[in-house]
């Protein structure tokens, strides 16, 4: 059995951390952070993690238990402009739960099969990640997007309402929008987050690539300011706000080419490994399926260097194909009336308006729907 460290305790580490502690491995799962910890995120949970769960036995019921307070999702909207829009009802629930609580639920299952938590700083500068791989058999960096290449900077704002002044559809629908000032390749979101009690909570926040960032030459706090005020679903919201929280900001790590995810015995998972989908910003289902395929990788190997080649392989054969869709479909979405063309086309065709929201989702592989467009 071997002696691993898994650097970075949010989806990804800890989906890594509990299936090799289960494996027999002897894991220390370090952070520098203190759980329970936040995570600036939408805090949307995909039909596509909620599946991804699966693998480290956090099941629905288990969700719900957390969601006593928080939203599940009954319909996904998409919206490219004020004039047009789809909406579509979905009979599986997703869920948007704040990470300060989701991720404390991923933390004690890895704890409670046998990870050993350390708080501690592994920093780039002084060679620390180094000499942990010499100490360690294997090193899984997991530390999120400051491990990875950051291509998208998001900022992230809650806002709380009274609950009699909004509709049963703003409390169950996760709203994603491509307005055009948002440039062609940023979004915009609104997901219910808490709304059981009488003053209920909105995830609000909007992301941008940075390729499109650097061409618009503002700053996303400002970009952040024109989409609640030109759109119309945040305007109309904006109008009964009780309180806003001061945005955040954090970057993305979003799927890149010639992607390589390890080196030596180091393999990098989650946004350390740039997996979170490059349309919609979606990342913790890829995050927590990289930890199992990396624990894979590392069972099913005699060496370090077999481990990273695995690893590498399961990554290319389990994620590229599909963060490669998702970056053509960005590509097309350059022509801004490809946007508008495809909604026009979900309002006429159920089929192809399932298959994108579901695609949105995280429910049906990207590839699947570009093929569902070309027949
Ligand atoms: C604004 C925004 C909105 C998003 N919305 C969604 C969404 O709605 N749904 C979705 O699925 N995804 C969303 N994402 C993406 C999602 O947050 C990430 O893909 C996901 O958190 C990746 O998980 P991870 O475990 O790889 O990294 P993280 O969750 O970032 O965890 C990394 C961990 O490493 C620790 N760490 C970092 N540096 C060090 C260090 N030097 N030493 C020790 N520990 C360290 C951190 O404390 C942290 O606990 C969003 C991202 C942003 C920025």
């Amino acid at each position: 059995m071997a002696t691993i460290a898994v650097i970075g305790a949010g989806p990804s580490g800890c989906s890594a951390g509990y299936h090799l502690a289960k494996s027999g491995h002897q894991v220390t799962l370090i952070d520098k952070n203190r759980f329970p910890r936040d995570k600036v995120c939408g805090d949307g949970i995909s039909l596509e993690s909620i599946q991804a769960l699966s693998t480290m036995g956090i099941y629905p019921q288990d969700l719900k238990k957390l969601i006593v307070d928080y939203a599940p999702v009954h319909r996904f909207f998409l919206g490219v402009s004020n004039q047009i829009s789809h909406s579509e009802a979905t009979s599986l629930e997703a869920y948007c739960i704040p990470r300060f609580v989701f991720d404390q639920l991923l933390y004690e299952k890895a704890i409670d099969v046998g990870c050993v938590p350390l708080t501690q700083t592994i920093s780039k500068k002084d060679g620390h990640l180094q000499t942990l791989s010499r100490e360690f058999d294997y090193l899984i960096d997991a530390r999120g997007v400051s491990a990875g290449e950051v291509t998208a900077i998001a900022i992230r704002s809650y806002w709380s309402f009274d609950r009699q002044d909004l509709s049963e559809v703003d409390l169950t629908e996760a709203q994603i929008h491509f307005d055009h000032h948002l440039g062609v390749n940023g979004y915009g979101w609104i997901f219910p987050v808490a709304t059981q009690g009488e003053v209920v909570k909105f995830n609000v926040g909007v992301g941008v690539w940075m390729d499109e960032y650097q061409k618009i030459n503002t700053n996303v706090i400002q970009l952040f300011k024109e989409f609640i005020q030109s759109n119309k679903q945040t305007a109309h919201l904006l109008s009964k706000v009780l309180h806003q929280e001061t945005p955040k900001v954090y970057p993305l790590a979003t799927a890149k080419k010639g992607n390589q995810v390890a080196d030596g015995n180091i393999l990098k998972i989650g946004d350390a490994a740039n997996l979170t989908d490059p349309l919609t910003g979606e990342g913790i289902a890829n995050a927590v399926l990289s930890g199992l395929y990396a624990a894979q990788a590392i069972n099913m190997s005699r060496s370090p260097e077999m481990a990273a080649e695995n690893w590498q392989y399961l990554y290319e054969a389990r994620f590229e194909a599909d963060l490669r869709a998702g970056l053509r479909i960005r590509a097309f979405r350059k022509f801004s009336f490809m946007n508008t063309l495809l909604i026009r086309v979900m309002k006429h065709n159920p089929r192809v308006a399932a298959q994108v929201s579901h695609a949105v989702a995280g429910l049906v592989p990207y590839h699947e729907v570009l093929s569902s467009l070309r027949y």
